[in-house]
C-alpha cells in the first residue's frame, strides 16, 4: 500500500513547494496563508502527473482515492456538497506547471453541473440565465478539453442562436435561449461521442484531471517546452478550486491585472476586466474588456481592496505580479498570482526600479530578466524617414513592441510554411489560439482583429519578443477567402503589411526596418551583469563590421574569426576556387598570392575594429562542397583563368567530390596536404598585426587557431609551419611580436587526448558544432530533418545543436578541460560553437571553469547576462 501524498489542500502548501504543486498551486497556497480571499481547493501534484505517464497514461487508484478524500474536505470548508441538489459545489480544474505556460494547457470551469444541479443552481441563485450560461460553458469546455470535440462546433451553434435572435453579444441571450443551447450542446455531444454527456460529478472530475495530465504532452505544449527550455520530466500539477462566478449579473465580473505595466514596466496597476463574464471571455478576446481604472469609478470600495491586495502581493513576491480576480456579487476573490510575463523593455525597467526601491539586490535583479528576451531589444524598429511618409490604415492595441514587415499569411500553417521557404510574413488572424504557436514563432509579426492586451496573441507575442498589434477591429479579415479589407483597400496573401507593436499602427505596404538603439535601463542593468560575471564574452565575427557591432554590444574580443567566410565575396571566390582545384604547388601558390593581400587587409580591419581586444583567427576550414563551382558558367570562367579546358577542370572537380564533406578534406587536413595555405595565412596574420601595432599602437597578440585537430602530430606539423613562417615574417620586418597557437577541440579524439594536445596548444576552444556532430554521429546539416521525429517521440527534447548536450558532449568537454589543465595549468579555455550564445549552455561553461564563451554579435548581451546569472546561481 502506497502512502505518498499526491493531493494537498491549498492551506497545506506554500510558495516554496513549486516543484511539487506547480507555480499556480504553490501561489494559491501562499495567498491562502497570506489571508487573501482565495476560493479554496486542492492541488494534485506533479508527481501524480508523472505517475500517470509512468503507469502508461493511467490515473492511479491511489490518486483517485486521495482526490476524493480532499474533495470531501473541501465540501467541509465550503459548506457545499459535490452533486448536491440543495447547495451544489462547483469547481474549476486547471493545469499549473512549475513554469508558467500561458494558454498552453487546458482549463475547465463550472464542473459539477448536470441536469439536476443546474436546477438547484437556478433555485439557489434565483438566476436561471446564470445557471444555464454556466452549464453551456461547462459542456463546451469539457467536450473540447476532455473529449476532444471541436470547439468550433459549439461556437457555431452559439453563433446560430445569436443570429436567430438578432443579437450581437452572448450576454443578450436570455435563460430560455441558453437552456435551449444546453439541449443542443448535449445532443451534439451525443452525436459526436455516441453516449450521453456524463452526469456524475465525480466522473466529470476524474476525467478532467486526467485530461489535464494528458494535455502536458499535447503537441503545442511540447513545442512550447522546447522553445522555453522546460523539461518534459517536470509534469504539471492540477488545481481544483471552488468556483466563484463573475457571470452572476452586473455586480459580478472578472479580470486580469498586472502590478506594473507589462509592456513598458511603468509602476502603475495595469489590467482589464469585464462585468458579467467568466475568465475565458477576457482572455479569448471575444468581448473587448474595460481598463481597470473604470473599476475605480464603478466601485471605489472594491477597487481599494483590490489595490491593497495587488500591493501586498507585489511586496511579498518582490516582483511584478500577474493576477486573475473575480467579483461575485460584489465580493472580491483572487484566483491566481504569478510573476508576470513582460517585454524586455519592461523587464529591464522593473529590475532596475526594484533595486532602486530596495526590494531587490543587484544579484537578485539580474535573475529577473530572461537572457533570451534581450534579443528583442536588439531587433528592428521602422526607419524614421520612411515612417514619416507612411500613413497608418488602422490602429489596434500596442500589444508587443518592435516593428515588423512582411507579406500577409492568414493561417498559422501558411505562416510557418512560407517562412520556411524564406518569405517574411506577418500573421493576420481574427484571434490566435494556442494551436497557432508554430506560425506565431515563424512570423515577423502578429496582427489580430479581436482581443485585448491580455489576449492569447498579446501574451504569447510578448513572451516571444515578437511584435504584435492586437484587437484591430477596423480590419475585415476573411480567413477562408484570404482577404483583408481596410480603409477601402483589399489586401491578399501577395500584399505587404507593416505593423508597429509599440503604437498599434498598421500600414498597408512595406516599411523598412532599422536596428534599435540601446541605452538607459539596458546600460545600467548590463553594467551590473558585467560586475557580477566571471566568464568573459567574446564574439564570432569575420568582418570588421560585425566585429564593431559586437564590441558595441559588449564583446571583449573575437573568439572565432572564420577565415573561409571572408572568401565568399564575389571578387575572391574565384581565387579561392583556383587554390582548391590547383593540381600543383605552383598553381596553388599563384592563387594564394592573390589571396594574401586581401587576407592582410581583412585582418587589419578586424584588429582596428577590436582595438586592444584579443582576436582568435582560425585557419581555413572549408568543407570543399561549399566552395567548388557547380554552375557551368563558373566552371568555364575559372577554366579560362587557369588556362585549362573546361573538361580538365570538370574532371578535377569530380575528383574532389566527397561523399561526406563534413568529415572530408577540411580543417587542418588541408594545411597538412598543402602547408603553403597555412604559410599564407600566417603571413597575413603577422603582417597585419605588425602594421596595426605600428600605425595604431595597439598591443595586438594574434591567436592562431588550428581547426579539426584529432591527433597531436597533426597539430605539431601545422604549428611548425606557422611558427617558422611567423619567425621569417618578423625577421623580414625586423620586429618581434608575441603570438599564440592553439586549437579547436571539435573531434572526440582531440578531447580524449587533450593531455597530449595541450603540450602544443596554448589554448583550447571548443567547437561544439562539430563536436556535437561527431559525438552524436549525425550531420549538422541534415539532422533537422529527422530530429522532429525524435521530439515527437520524446527521445530528444531539444536540438543538441542549439542547446549543449551536457551529458555526452559535456563529458568530453570536461575530460578535455581536466586533461588540458593537468599538462598546462594556465591553458586558456573557451567555446565558439553556437552553444556559446545559449543561456543554459553558458551556465554549463561557467561551471566547467572556461575563461570565455564566444557567440554571434547579436547574442553577446544575452551571453553577458547568462554568464552573470550563472555566477549568481553557482558562485565560482
Ligand atoms: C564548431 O565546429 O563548433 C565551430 C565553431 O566551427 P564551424 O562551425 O565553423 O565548423
Ligand atoms: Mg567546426
Amino acid at each position: 500500500m502506497e502512502n505518498k501524498k499526491y493531493v494537498y489542500l491549498f492551506k497545506e502548501g506554500n510558495a516554496s513547494m513549486k516543484n511539487l504543486l506547480g507555480g499556480k498551486g504553490a501561489n494559491l497556497a501562499e495567498m491562502t496563508n497570506l489571508g487573501i480571499p482565495v476560493p479554496q481547493g486542492f492541488t494534485v501534484t506533479t508527481e501524480a502527473c508523472n505517475k500517470y505517464y509512468e503507469d502508461g497514461r493511467k490515473i492511479a487508484p491511489e490518486v483517485i482515492r486521495q482526490i476524493e478524500e480532499k474533495m470531501a474536505e473541501l465540501e467541509g470548508i465550503s459548506g457545499k456538497k459535490f452533486g448536491s441538489l440543495e447547495n451544489p459545489l462547483l469547481v474549476s480544474v486547471r493545469s499549473g506547471a512549475r513554469a508558467s505556460m500561458p494558454g498552453m494547457m487546458d482549463t475547465i470551469l463550472n464542473l459539477g453541473l448536470n441536469d439536476a444541479t443546474v436546477e438547484a443552481m437556478v433555485k439557489l441563485t434565483n438566476n436561471p440565465r446564470f445557471a444555464y450560461d454556466s452549464y453551456r460553458r461547462f459542456i463546451q469546455m469539457f467536450s473540447d478539453v476532455v473529449m476532444d470535440i471541436e470547439k468550433r462546433l459549439f461556437e457555431n451553434k452559439l453563433d446560430d442562436m445569436k443570429e436567430a435572435k438578432g443579437v450581437k453579444f452572448d450576454t443578450e441571450l436570455n435563460a430560455d435561449d441558453l437552456k435551449k443551447l444546453v439541449r443542443e450542446f448535449k445532443a451534439l455531444y451525443k452525436k459526436e461521442k455516441g453516449k450521453e454527456f456524463p452526469q456524475d460529478p465525480k466522473t466529470q472530475l476524474i476525467e478532467s484531471v486526467t485530461a489535464v495530465f494528458r494535455s502536458w504532452d499535447n503537441p503545442r505544449a511540447i513545442v512550447y517546452r522546447r522553445l522555453n527550455d522546460i523539461p518534459g520530466s517536470w509534469g504539471t500539477a492540477v488545481n481544483v478550486q471552488e468556483m466563484v462566478f463573475g457571470n452572476k449579473g452586473e455586480t459580478s465580473g472578472t479580470g486580469v491585472a498586472f502590478s506594473r505595466n507589462p509592456a513598458n514596466g511603468e509602476k502603475a496597476i495595469y489590467g482589464e476586466y469585464l462585468m458579467n463574464a467568466q475568465g475565458e471571455d477576457v482572455v479569448a478576446g471575444i468581448r473587448t474588456p474595460q481598463p481597470i481604472d473604470k473599476l475605480k469609478e464603478q466601485n471605489a470600495e472594491i477597487y481599494k481592496q483590490f489595490e491593497d491586495i495587488v500591493n501586498t502581493l507585489e511586496n511579498h513576491y518582490r516582483d511584478m505580479q500577474d493576477m486573475e480576480f473575480t467579483i461575485e456579487e460584489g465580493k472580491l476573490y483572487f484566483l491566481q498570482t504569478r510573476n508576470g510575463k513582460r517585454t524586455a523593455q519592461a523587464a529591464l525597467k522593473i529590475a532596475v526600479n526594484l533595486v532602486e526601491e530596495d526590494m531587490l539586490t543587484k544579484e537578485e535583479a539580474i535573475l529577473k530578466v530572461e537572457p533570451k528576451q534581450l534579443d528583442t531589444l536588439l531587433h528592428p524598429a521602422f526607419d524614421s524617414n520612411e515612417l514619416k511618409k507612411a500613413n497608418p490604415v488602422a490602429k489596434g492595441l500596442p500589444a508587443s513592441p518592435g516593428a515588423a514587415c512582411g507579406k500577409i499569411a492568414f493561417t498559422a500553417e501558411e505562416a510557418k510554411e512560407r517562412a520556411e521557404n524564406g518569405e517574411k510574413v506577418v500573421l493576420v488572424r481574427l484571434e490566435t489560439s494556442p494551436e497557432d504557436i508554430e506560425g506565431m514563432v515563424a512570423a515577423e509579426g502578429i496582427l489580430t482583429v479581436r482581443g485585448g492586451m491580455t489576449s492569447h496573441a498579446a501574451v504569447v507575442a510578448r513572451g516571444m519578443g515578437t511584435c504584435c498589434v492586437a484587437g484591430c477591429g477596423e480590419l475585415k479579415v476573411n480567413e477562408e477567402a484570404k482577404t483583408l479589407q481596410v480603409a477601402g483597400k483589399t489586401l491578399t496573401s501577395n500584399d505587404w503589411i507593416s505593423i508597429e507593436g509599440s503604437t498599434g499602427n498598421v500600414y498597408a505596404g512595406a516599411i523598412k526596418t532599422v536596428a534599435p538603439e540601446i541605452s538607459g535601463y539596458f546600460a545600467t542593468f548590463m553594467s551590473w551583469a558585467d560586475e557580477i560575471r566571471k566568464l568573459k564574452v567574446r564574439t564570432n565575427a569575420d568582418t570588421p563590421r560585425d566585429a564593431k557591432q559586437a564590441v558595441e554590444f559588449g564583446a571583449e574580443g573575437i573568439g572565432l574569426c572564420r577565415t573561409e567566410h571572408m572568401f565568399f565575396a564575389e571578387d575572391r571566390i574565384s581565387a579561392v576556387r583556383e587554390m582548391i582545384v590547383a593540381k600543383t604547388e605552383e598553381q596553388r601558390r599563384k592563387a594564394l598570392d592573390k589571396l594574401l593581400p586581401m587576407q592582410r587587409e581583412d585582418f587589419i580591419g578586424i584588429y582596428e575594429a577590436l582595438e586592444d581586444r584579443p582576436t582568435t583567427i582560425r585557419f581555413l576550414d572549408p568543407p570543399l562542397h561549399e566552395f567548388l563551382p557547380t554552375e557551368a558558367e563558373d566552371i568555364e570562367t575559372l577554366a579560362k583563368e587557369m588556362r585549362l579546358t573546361s573538361e580538365e577542370l570538370k574532371s578535377t572537380i569530380e575528383y574532389l567530390h566527397e561523399f561526406n564533406p563534413m568529415m572530408g578534406h577540411r580543417g587542418c587536413r588541408l594545411a597538412v596536404s598543402y602547408p603553403e595555405i597555412a604559410e599564407m595565412q600566417t603571413r597575413a596574420v603577422i603582417e597585419a598585426a605588425i602594421h596595426v601595432r605600428e600605425r595604431k599602437g595597439y598591443n595586438i597578440v594574434p591567436e592562431i587557431m588550428i581547426p579539426l585537430i584529432g591527433e597531436i602530430k597533426e597539430l605539431k606539423f601545422v604549428k611548425d609551419v606557422v611558427v617558422e613562417t611567423a619567425k621569417s615574417v618578423m625577421a623580414e620586418k625586423g620586429i618581434e611580436i608575441p603570438f599564440k597557437v592553439g586549437t579547436m577541440i571539435e573531434i572526440p579524439r582531440a578531447a580524449l587526448t587533450a593531455d597530449d594536445i595541450a603540450k602544443e596548444a596554448e589554448f583550447f576552444s571548443f567547437g561544439t558544432n562539430d563536436l556535437t556532430q561527431m559525438t552524436f554521429g549525425f550531420s549538422r546539416d541534415d539532422a533537422a530533418k529527422f530530429l522532429k521525429d525524435y521530439y515527437e517521440k520524446k527521445i530528444y527534447e531539444q536540438d543538441p545543436f542549439a542547446k549543449l548536450d551536457q551529458i555526452g558532449v559535456g563529458s568530453l568537454m570536461k575530460i578535455a578541460c581536466e586533461k588540458g589543465k593537468a599538462v598546462r595549468p594556465d591553458i586558456k579555455l573557451g567555446i565558439c560553437g553556437e552553444h556559446g550564445g545559449d543561456p543554459s549552455s553558458v551556465e554549463f561553461c561557467h561551471n566547467l571553469g572556461l575563461d570565455y564563451v564566444s557567440c554571434s554579435p547579436f547574442r553577446v548581451p544575452l551571453a553577458r547576462l547568462a554568464a552573470a546569472q550563472a555566477q549568481v546561481k553557482n558562485k565560482r
